[in-house]
């Protein structure tokens, strides 16, 4: 007989990736089989080894609906084959999740398990709306309830006599269709007719949607707006706290989708940073970073810098390169002791300095232009490294030759459109996107070559953000409609710019 495997019921958290535990996370990496509800956010599922079976046991797909008796008897069967078992589910487990009843199935089975809590819905959405579940100046009680969705149970085992007004604030989990009959009941047992309800939706996503009203007037609006599932009920004095603590859905970009088409590992700070100000990004990489056909030209110049005078860098990829190559070959930072290293701006220069190396020159302009305005009087005679990108423009080599400087310009890095670029871009476009950004004149052109020309039609009526002038050229010439350049070109200024811009209201 096998080992038995162990069960790990664990709380995905509400909807926003970031809300799982720590312990959590660090469980699913070791997963061997994940089973997940449709309120458990799939992106968690990318954290899981990719050899971990998944399966989804939602309500959602087609409406099929998994009766529990089967998603317990998957978790006995796996658990009994020996596997580490994730059962993901959406919010806490314990909460209104059926989590108690399959526990009581293993611990009936003699399955190990461990329960890791999540962030409930309720807590979760009142957090993301700006509404404090408890306060000292309104109420010291809480009630989390379950509101059906079935209409056809009427809500009959609530206690509504004892229920409306022990409790200061309750939350009504599962009870959009019951809405009517709940502000009824509440208000028949003496809970005031102008009590605040708040009801939130996808709470914590960027899609979070949120309605207020009294306990007279939320179900006109919820139906005047169609306003539907899932969603939690907030009903007490604490919703009007909301108007002065509203943090998440009035940031200067709540609400916004934008497209990011920047190689995937490379986006990072252009997301986190959009995110923060409230965006929805989509993430659609248009490049990716890939060898050079060979690497032959730049070993070489590497095992001739004790003759070069200035190392040449413009890009965080061409910082990296640089120094792979180099401990490839051998050397360490040592030999770069003799020359003058030159960054093109700040991020570079950040790069270089995590391997024990201070930039000694840095243009004012964050541009190849900057580099050739700040060297062009100093390098006469000298001898220039300058590892570029395949298909950089020849500016630096050109002018600075010019300048009586000799320029070493071997190609340190190539780049390609990733290969499912295509589907992800035509998938993106099948939503409104409030704008596109583009941060090389190679992502515009890759953008161009991967669509046809519907899809082209599409993303030429949503306006640009381009991180610079050349970047706006090669967009304007392509059709795109430039709505936003920083004055300088980084990523921080880029989105400065855009906050900018969404500020004005457009
Ligand atoms: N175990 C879950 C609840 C499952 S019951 C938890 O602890 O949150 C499903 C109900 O949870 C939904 O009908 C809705 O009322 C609520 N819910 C779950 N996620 C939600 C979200 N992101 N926004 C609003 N309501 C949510």
């Amino acid at each position: 007989m096998n080992k038995p495997g162990k069960v790990y019921l664990i709380g995905a958290g509400p909807g926003d990736p970031g809300l799982i535990t720590v312990k959590g996370q660090d469980i699913l990496r070791r997963a061997e089989v994940i089973i997940y509800d449709y309120l458990a956010n799939p992106v968690l599922l990318d954290l899981a080894p990719k050899e971990a079976e998944r399966i989804y046991v939602g309500k959602r797909a087609g409406c099929h609906h998994y009766p529990q008796e089967e998603i317990t008897r998957l978790l006995l069967g796996k658990a009994g084959e020996g596997k580490r078992v994730i059962r993901l589910k959406g919010g806490d487990p314990f909460i209104f999740g059926r989590g108690g009843e399959e526990a009581q199935a293993l611990a009936a089975a003699r399955i190990p398990f461990e329960v890791v809590p999540g962030i409930t819905a309720a807590i979760a959405a009142a957090a993301y709306a700006g509404i404090p579940l408890t306060h000292r100046d309104y109420t010291t009680t809480l009630g989390l309830i379950t509101g059906h969705e079935d209409p056809a149970r009427k809500l009959a085992s609530l206690d509504w006599e004892k229920l409306a007004t022990a409790v200061g604030t309750l939350v009504f989990y599962m009870g959009m269709a019951n809405l009517e009959n709940i502000c009824e009941q509440l208000i028949i047992h003496g809970r005031s007719p102008q009590t605040p309800v708040v009801i939130v939706r996808w709470a914590t996503l960027p899609r979070q949607e949120t309605l207020s009203g009294d306990l007279t007037t939320i179900v006109g609006k919820v139906r005047a707006l169609n306003f539907k599932p899932p969603a939690v009920i907030f009903v007490g004095e604490v919703n009007s706290l909301r108007a002065e603590l509203r943090w998440f859905d009035n940031r200067p970009l709540s609400g916004r989708r934008v497209l990011v088409t920047r190689a995937a590992e490379q986006a990072a700070a252009l997301t986190t940073a959009l995110q923060e100000l409230g965006a929805e990004t989509v993430a659609a990489p248009t490049i990716e970073i890939i060898p050079p056909e060979s690497y032959a030209e730049l070993d070489q110049a590497i095992n001739g810098l004790g003759s070069i005078d200035y190392l040449v860098l413009t890009s965080v990829n061409a910082v990296s390169t640089f120094f792979d190559r180099l401990t490839i070959q051998g050397y360490d930072a040592r030999a770069l002791a003799g020359l003058q290293t030159v960054v093109v701006g700040p991020k570079s220069a950040e790069a270089l300095k995590v391997h024990g190396i201070n930039a000694d020159l840095m243009p004012e302009d964050y541009r190849a232009e900057g580099i050739v305005a700040l060297l062009k009087d100093q390098v006469f005679g000298k001898r220039l490294l300058y590892p570029k990108a395949a298909l950089a423009r020849n500016l630096i080599p050109a002018e600075l030759s010019a300048a009586g400087a000799e320029v070493l310009a071997p190609v340190a890095y190539a780049s390609a459109p990733p290969a499912d670029a295509a589907e992800n871009l035509r998938q993106a476009l099948t939503e409104r996107l409030d704008l596109l950004t583009f941060t090389a004149s190679s992502t515009v052109q890759n953008f161009v070559d991967l669509l046809d020309a519907e899809h082209l039609d599409l993303a030429r009526k949503v306006p640009v953000a381009s991180i610079g002038p050349l970047t706006s050229e090669t967009a304007s010439k392509l059709g795109f409609d430039v709505v936003i350049e920083p004055t300088y070109s980084t990523i921080d200024d880029m989105v400065e710019a855009i906050e900018n811009y969404f500020k004005q209201g457009i």
